[in-house]
């Protein structure tokens, strides 16, 4: 199928850009990568009449760290987070996340911005911006706000952001233990089952964890489970491996599709839960 009609129009600023969302009375949609969004389009299950094209715009785009945190622009490519040498030394979690992503086209075009608006229930980012507790920064017509991951993602393909909002930014700080585990679909490479583990230590006592999982329901989710199991304990093989094993189990509705029923689903939730912990405090 081909889309339907539509205006295409370029950005120039954000405030272009904000300033051509509201002319268009929520008619228009912004187009990153246009990796989501155009397959959407070819289905007609999005039937934008303009589409505002924010690939390029200054300011958008850049890996910086800052007062202590990190801050990535919206437009940023999920190659150039993979690549960050900044991000693979403070927060490996989140370069192995976006090195998984796809292929390499998808991860030359589509934008962390993009994948964060799209809400994917089987995108990598969403799980590890909950284990980075990070903060969404949004900008409006009526002006900019913050919103925790935790609260941003709020079910499937649903997220706290109004039509005629922009995604800016994504702020954090850096977590060195932390690891990202996925069981991935051979064709896409989406999340069938993706877990980000992020753990504070101090004296081989894990002090405190979050752990994101994504791909086995209607949106990303913390494990608060595994993390109430962690806190507190020492770094042993017995304490990640019981704490794994609560993966999931709070879980009502998993999801279940032809890459995985949602039984496969349930076994795999611990299963990768155990690796990235594993993972995360190799790295402490
Ligand atoms: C073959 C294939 C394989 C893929 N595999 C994976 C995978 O393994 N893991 C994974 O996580 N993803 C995967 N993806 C999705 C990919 O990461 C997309 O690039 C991403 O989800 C969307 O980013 P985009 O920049 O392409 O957004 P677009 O498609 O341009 O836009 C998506 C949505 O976000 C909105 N939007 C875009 N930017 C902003 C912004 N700054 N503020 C507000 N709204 C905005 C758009 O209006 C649209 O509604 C895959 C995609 C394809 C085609």
């Amino acid at each position: 199928m081909i889309s339907t009609p539509f205006e295409y129009m370029r950005a120039t600023s954000l405030d272009d850009a904000l300033a051509k969302l509201g002319a268009a009375n929520g008619e228009a949609k912004l187009i990153a990568g246009g990796h989501s969004l155009v397959p959407l389009m070819k289905l007609r299950l999005s039937e934008p009449k303009v589409l505002i094209d924010i690939a390029r715009l200054p300011g958008l785009s850049g890996i910086n760290a800052k007062d202590g945190a990190i801050e990535i622009g919206a437009g940023t490519v999920h190659h150039d987070v993979a690549s960050s040498a900044l991000l693979q030394h403070a927060c490996p979690m989140l370069a192995e996340a976006a090195a998984e992503i796809g292929d390499p086209q998808v991860r030359n075009r589509g934008t962390l911005g993009g994948s964060l608006a799209h809400a994917d229930p089987a995108a990598d980012y969403p799980a590890v911006m909950l284990a980075l507790d990070a903060d969404i920064l949004i900008k409006g017509a009526r002006g900019s706000r913050t919103v925790k991951a935790r609260d941003f993602f709020q079910g499937l393909f649903t997220v706290d952001l109004a039509a005629d909002e922009i995604i800016t930014a994504v702020q954090f700080k850096p977590i060195k233990a932390g690891a990202y585990a996925k069981l991935h679909q051979r064709a896409s490479h989406f999340a069938i089952v993706g877990v980000a583990a992020a753990l504070a230590i101090n004296n081989k006592v894990i002090q405190g964890a979050r752990v994101g999982l994504t791909g086995a329901s209607s949106h990303a989710v913390r494990l608060t489970e595994v993390e109430g199991a962690l806190t507190g304990k020492q770094i042993s093989a017995d304490n990640v491996e019981s704490a794994a094993r609560l993966a999931g189990k709070d879980l009502k509705d998993i999801n279940s599709d032809l890459h995985a029923s949602d039984e496969y689903r349930r076994s795999m939730i611990p299963v990768f839960t155990k690796r990235a912990l594993i993972r995360a405090l190799e790295r402490a």
